[in-house]
């Protein structure tokens, strides 16, 4: 059964350097959106990735650690995730489930949000596991984790996925480990403009899809095989479903599949 239909979400915009997105891509700086994708199904409102929280966007010196003092990601005044709900006539307390493709900052950032408003949030069990782990060592921030969206809330209603699992019909988590360990893409499928695969960050650009690049920064150096496994994996589901194979943080692929009025069908 196919999902109804599909929005698209925009939180904020990262200056980062390319080679962060594609190996050896040099360090001039990239525009690059943040965002996620809201599915409407059968079993209520799906929301695909959750964008980067206020606390962290006010917090220079984590924006320092994590991106450099002189690159700093923009939003919205307010929180990101209910601006870009808003714009839709949506609150937070209208989604049903949520998904995290991983724990980087400009993804976690409305868990506590959806925390607040009882709304479970999906996540491979080796992301969760490992974001743990590096909170317990003291260095999550190393890796770009925001303890405050992810370990330092009352009551996430977390689901734990292991392996490809369906979120709600026409959803699905798709595990693309390697950018961080337990790293999860997004497959949907609609009634009329058929498959479509959100890859997350295990591949920001379309350059990473066209070249067979893996992502230019893995949370583990030892990662980087696993990272280029999961870039081919996508490639090849894709060509497979003859689905519409969409970059994590790519500016011109995003504008172009921005929804129409009344959203993707
Ligand atoms: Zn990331």
């Amino acid at each position: 059964m196919p999902a109804q239909r599909m929005y698209t979400l925009t939180f904020g915009v990262e200056y980062v350097p390319k080679s962060l997105s594609v190996p050896g891509g040099g360090s001039h700086t990239i525009n690059t959106p943040i965002y996620g994708a809201l599915v409407e199904t059968p079993d209520g409102l799906i929301l695909l990735d959750t964008g980067i929280s206020r606390r962290a966007l006010d917090n220079p010196d984590f924006l320092t650690a994590c991106y450099g003092a002189d690159r700093y990601p923009t939003a919205p005044a307010g929180e990101p995730l209910e601006v870009a709900l808003a714009e839709l006539g949506f609150g937070v307390a209208d989604i049903s489930l949520a998904a995290v493709s991983h724990l980087h900052l400009d993804h976690t950032g409305g868990i506590p949000l959806l925390a607040a408003a009882g709304v479970p949030v999906a996540i491979q069990r080796d992301e969760l596991e490992y974001g743990r782990q590096r909170a317990a060592s003291g260095t999550e921030a190393e890796v770009a984790f925001h303890r405050h969206d992810y370990l330092e809330v009352d009551d996430i209603q977390w689901i734990l996925l292991d392996g490809a699992t369906e979120l709600a019909p026409g959803v699905e988590a798709i595990p693309t480990p390697g950018h961080t360990p337990g790293h999860q893409s997004y497959g949907v499928h609609l009634p009329a403009t058929g498959d479509w695969i959100f890859a997350a960050d295990a591949a920001d650009l379309a350059e990473n899809l066209h070249e067979h690049r893996r992502c230019g920064s893995c949370a583990e150096d030892t990662d980087t095989p696993l990272a280029q496994e999961s870039v081919e994996h996508l490639i090849a589901l894709a060509d497979a479903r003859d689905a519409r194979l969409i970059p994590g943080h790519d500016p011109i692929v995003w504008k172009a599949i921005w929804h129409p009025d009344g959203g993707h069908r």
